[in-house]
């Protein structure tokens, strides 16, 4: 079976690559390595470098490729990003996601795995967060994924497109090989890592008043390979779905910070900062409904299992792809 990888050369679509390829699938990868780096290309899979705004390029390269399935992983991703520039997050994950869609549908491709986010659900009015909730996403960037999720149902009913889409919580940890290394961090993990290693002189945590028992912000922390497994599943899935994907476990900010203590060693200093705007309080995924229907079973649920394999690829890694 051969899968054409939107994105793969960024964090969590560089190990799915890899994973699938370990499962013996054929991989192409399509990347514009605006935000990936080639170094993170398993070497066994063909890259084509090119961009989903370019509807010609996409669509030649689907054309060329004729994969059996498609995952969509190219996208930009940050919150704060696309509250500063919201025409970025439309134009990217929505437009660019369509022609990536017509270019399937051209080139007969009918199964496409996406990568979609909690975002999509805003502020939650309960935890845990299972698909019954209603979405209302409170910035761009979920908002384009949403977009990009309501296109699917349409083309999924007037094309036959089969698709699953799975609402990432908090991707985090390392393949043996792989990890995660953005040009510009924001994300919480390798902060704390990189002040750990001593890249960074402290890590500030954004608000300490919110309302939960250390007053810091409670993620799902997801393991990248147990997420990479719903996307080997996925491939095969009995019909079109929406899934929420996470654990169902709460770390807040402050208990992530003592376990990098712990698994590093190290001293880490943190400053105390104010709430950063857009992060709700809780989110923590129900997903009894992946675990049912495609029978996920995560294998590295265990915060500190997650911070040991991010830490061992920072260590082995200190300037992350050198790019
Ligand atoms: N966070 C923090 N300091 C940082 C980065 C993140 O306190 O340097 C907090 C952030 O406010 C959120 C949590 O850590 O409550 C996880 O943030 P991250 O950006 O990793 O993921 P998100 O939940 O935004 O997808």
């Amino acid at each position: 079976m051969k899968v054409f990888v939107t994105g793969g050369a960024g964090y969590i679509g560089s190990i799915c690559v890899e994973q699938l390829l370990n499962k013996g699938f054929e991989v192409v990868v399509f990347d514009n390595l605006t935000e990936g780096h080639r170094a993170a290309i398993d070497p066994r899979a063909r890259l084509i470098e090119g961009d989903l705004r370019e509807r010609a390029c996409i669509a030649s390269a689907l054309a060329e490729v004729k994969p059996d399935a498609v995952m969509h992983f190219a996208a930009n991703a940050l919150v704060g990003e696309s509250m500063q520039d919201p025409g970025k997050y439309f134009y990217n994950n929505v437009v660019g996601g369509q022609f990536l869609l017509d270019g399937m549908i051209a080139a007969r491709v009918k199964r496409l795995v996406f990568s979609s986010t909690c975002a999509t659900f805003g502020q939650p009015e309960r935890v845990p967060i299972d698909e019954s909730l209603p979405q209302n996403p409170i910035n761009p960037y979920g908002e384009s994924k949403l977009l990009f999720e309501k296109i699917l149902r349409w083309y999924g009913e007037i094309h036959g497109l089969t698709y699953v889409a799975l609402r990432y919580f908090n991707a985090a940890g390392a393949s043996g090989t792989y990890g995660e290394n953005h040009r510009v961090e924001t994300h919480l993990i390798p902060n704390i890592l990189k002040v750990a290693l001593g890249q960074k002189s402290h890590v500030e945590i954004f608000g300490g008043d919110y309302d939960t028992p250390d007053g810091t912000c409670i993620r799902d922390y997801i393991h990248i390979l147990d997420l990479a497994q719903a996307h080997l599943l996925a491939l095969n899935a009995p019909a079109s779905a929406f899934y929420n994907l996470g654990t169902g476990g709460g770390t807040s900010v402050k208990e992530v910070i003592e376990c990098c203590r712990t698994i590093t060693g190290r001293e880490i200093t943190v400053v105390e900062s104010p709430r950063r705007p857009g992060d709700p309080a809780r989110l923590i995924a129900g997903s009894d409904k992946i675990r049912r229907e495609l029978g996920w079973a995560p294998q590295y649920q265990a915060i500190d299992k997650i911070i040991s394999s991010a830490w061992e690829w920072h260590l082995a890694h200190p300037n992350g792809y050198g790019d």
